[in-house]
């Protein structure tokens, strides 16, 4: 059997669904591929920072990933706000700010460096002494050094946002196909062709998004198409108080680790970086070493409940830079490599893709 579209995408996680609808939404018929259910890849696991100042690193890549950042980072609110019109789902969306807290000389040092550095990037952050910390989110240890906050870090829900993305894929007539697997991508010399399944059956399509994440580099691409995407782990848990809201306000981050507020009485608290393969088992180590750090900060963490421990693979690729836009191959089209901020880049991504899709993409 062989069925023909203009585009056919290979992964339903946050990436492949808001690429799908952009494109649906720009007049192509798009069949989106996913060969478990939809949002339950790496995306699920996410905490959902939107947080480009607070990640910024040192170096040409930092730079990179900030300037993509920042970019999507001011389409999310209209991204948001689009998706809960057109489907009556909240995705989530809190305008909290961020604080970075340092526990002790060391960190209060480096903490000073990144102040630094932030400024001389022109970026909104604020040196706060730990009185001022503490008026803002009391809940903090009386101890810490030093804190930044940066106003414009906020968060989303990632599992409302999926939700949504994947409703509003169906209200604009993407096919979406769960429980199929990809095997490989078809080409005819220099040229995409299409997608065969796992089933033998054969997709053609004018052009192929890759938005598989961490497992991109198992599709099979020949050499001078392919570009290695390695998995890094991430352990993260999800904690409830009983009591409902109110221990934090802000998303709060340590070295080590950050504390999410849904606003709700819910907190995700994340996350280890691991490099080990496709490794998804949870680990003791892992999970003491991100209570053990909370804890000293916000002491009154231990009276919330474990609601959930889950494993996630971030996309990285050798720089942790995504890859976004046109392949090796003519009509094959990357969207993957996103690291740390898959569901902060979701909005750019899904313009930056449909703009390669449709021929209109400027890229600086
Ligand atoms: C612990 C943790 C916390 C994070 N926190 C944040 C955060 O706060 N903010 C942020 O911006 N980012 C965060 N990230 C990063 C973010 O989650 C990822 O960058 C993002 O989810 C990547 O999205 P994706 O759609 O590329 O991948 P995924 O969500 O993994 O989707 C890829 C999909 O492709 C499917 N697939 C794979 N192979 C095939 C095939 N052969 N055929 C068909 N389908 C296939 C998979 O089943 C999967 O559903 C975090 C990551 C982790 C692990």
């Amino acid at each position: 059997m062989s069925d023909s579209v203009d585009v056919a995408i290979v992964g339903g996680g946050i990436i492949g669904l808001a690429c799908a609808c952009r494109a649906r939404q720009a007049g192509l018929s798009v069949t989106l591929l996913e060969r478990e259910r939809t949002g339950e890849g790496t995306s699920h696991v996410a905490a959902g920072m939107l947080a480009p100042v607070a990640e910024v690193e040192f170096g040409e890549a930092g730079r990179r990933v900030l300037d993509l950042g920042l970019r999507s980072a001011g389409m999310w609110p209209q991204f948001g706000a689009e998706l809960e019109a057109r489907t009556g789902l909240a995705v989530g969306l809190r305008r909290t700010g961020t604080l970075v807290v340092a526990r002790d000389e060391d960190e209060a040092r480096e903490l000073e460096r990144q102040l630094v550095f932030r400024e001389s990037l022109g970026l909104r952050a604020e040196r706060l002494l730990p009185s001022a910390a503490r008026e803002l989110e009391p809940a903090l240890t009386p101890t810490i050094r030093l804190a930044l906050h940066a106003p414009e870090d906020h968060s989303v829900d990632p599992r409302l946002v999926l939700e949504a993305l994947r409703q509003a894929c169906e209200l604009e007539g993407v096919a979406v196909r769960e429980h199929t697997p990809v095997a490989s991508v078809e080409q005819d010399g220099e040229r995409i062709t299409g997608v065969v399944l796992e089933s033998g059956e054969r997709i053609d399509a004018g052009q192929v998004v890759l938005a598989a994440g961490a497992w991109t580099s198992e599709l099979g691409l020949p050499a001078e198409a392919s570009i290695p995407v390695r998995p890094v782990k991430g352990q993260i848990l999800r904690l409830g108080d009983p009591t409902g809201p109110g221990l934090l306000t802000k998303v709060v981050r340590f070295h080590g680790g950050y504390l999410v507020p849904r606003g709700d009485g819910r907190y995700v608290l994340g996350a280890t970086v691991e490099e080990r393969g496709h490794d998804m088992h949870p680990t003791a180590g892992g999970v003491y070493e991100l209570l053990r750090d909370a804890h000293e900060l916000v002491p009154g963490i231990e009276e919330l409940r474990i609601e959930e421990l889950s494993v996630g693979l971030r996309p990285s690729t050798p720089d942790n830079t995504p890859v976004i836009g046109p392949g090796g191959l003519e009509g094959l089209v990357w969207a993957t490599g996103h690291h740390r901020n898959g569901i902060l880049l979701a909005p750019l991504t899904a313009e930056l893709v449909t703009s390669t899709l449709t021929g209109t993409m400027v890229l600086s």
